[in-house]
């Protein structure tokens, strides 16, 4: 089975841009979504996210919506905790595959990565 994990040298997650993402206010708190905009920087990137290493530089202080993890999930979109690997693969290659694209070097590690045959 496949088993989500981030791989380095990505930050897919952290392109930003709202016009992508139009359903932000469904699953993020108003304080969240002000959060969220406040950070939207050049090109939709974060204003965290450091091009030259793909990392975050607040990765122990990012925000909630930032973090693949049980309870964030569930409460911000309903993801029981046996759902969560699959939910996250699907997020992950989605904004990979929008990003990247989805026969990008990118796309080809992390599916090597979580265990995903090639398609
Ligand atoms: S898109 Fe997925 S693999 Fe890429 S940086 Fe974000 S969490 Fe990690
Ligand atoms: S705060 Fe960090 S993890 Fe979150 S989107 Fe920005 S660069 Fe990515």
């Amino acid at each position: 089975m496949a088993t989500w994990q981030c791989i380095k040298q990505c930050g897919a997650c952290c392109h930003l841009d709202p016009a992508e993402r139009p359903d932000l206010d469904e699953y993020l708190s108003p304080t969240e979504l002000e959060v969220y905009l406040s950070m939207v920087g050049e090109e939709g990137w974060c204003v965290n996210f450091d091009h030259a290493t793909r990392e975050c530089r607040i990765y122990d202080h990012r925000p909630r919506f930032c973090r693949v993890e049980v309870e964030a999930f569930q409460d911000m979109y309903g993801i029981e905790p046996e759902e969560l690997n699959e939910f996250a693969i699907d997020c992950c290659r989605e904004q990979i595959e929008g990003v990247y694209g989805d026969r990008s070097l990118e796309m080809l590690r992390f599916d090597q990565a979580v265990g995903i045959g090639v398609k």
